[in-house]
């Protein structure tokens, strides 16, 4: 049975197209631009390492912590002012 065997292998290039097209996607996704050499908050450099493994940095892994801090605690201000206006 030739033609079922020719078969098959059309179905395996459909899945690998469509994890290409997926992986595409995700990378167009991520965000553009290099990487800062220096944190764009206090100025330390960045190490290399993190610079490749997180695209487009900006912050270096301190200021990163910090703002992502802020951000859980603006989150739950938010929630917190929200909450007495209903009461
Ligand atoms: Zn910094």
């Amino acid at each position: 049975m030739a033609t079922g065997w020719a078969g098959d292998g059309a179905v395996q290039q459909q899945i690998d197209d469509s994890i290409e097209d997926a992986i595409k996607r995700a990378r167009a996704q991520l965000p553009s631009g290099a990487s800062l050499t220096h944190c764009e908050e206090c100025g330390v450099e960045i190490p290399l390492a993190r610079q490749q493994a997180v695209p487009g940095v900006r912050l270096c892994v301190a200021c990163q912590a910090e703002r992502d801090q802020d951000a859980t605690l603006n989150l739950y201000n938010r929630r917190g002012s929200k909450d007495s206006q209903l009461r």
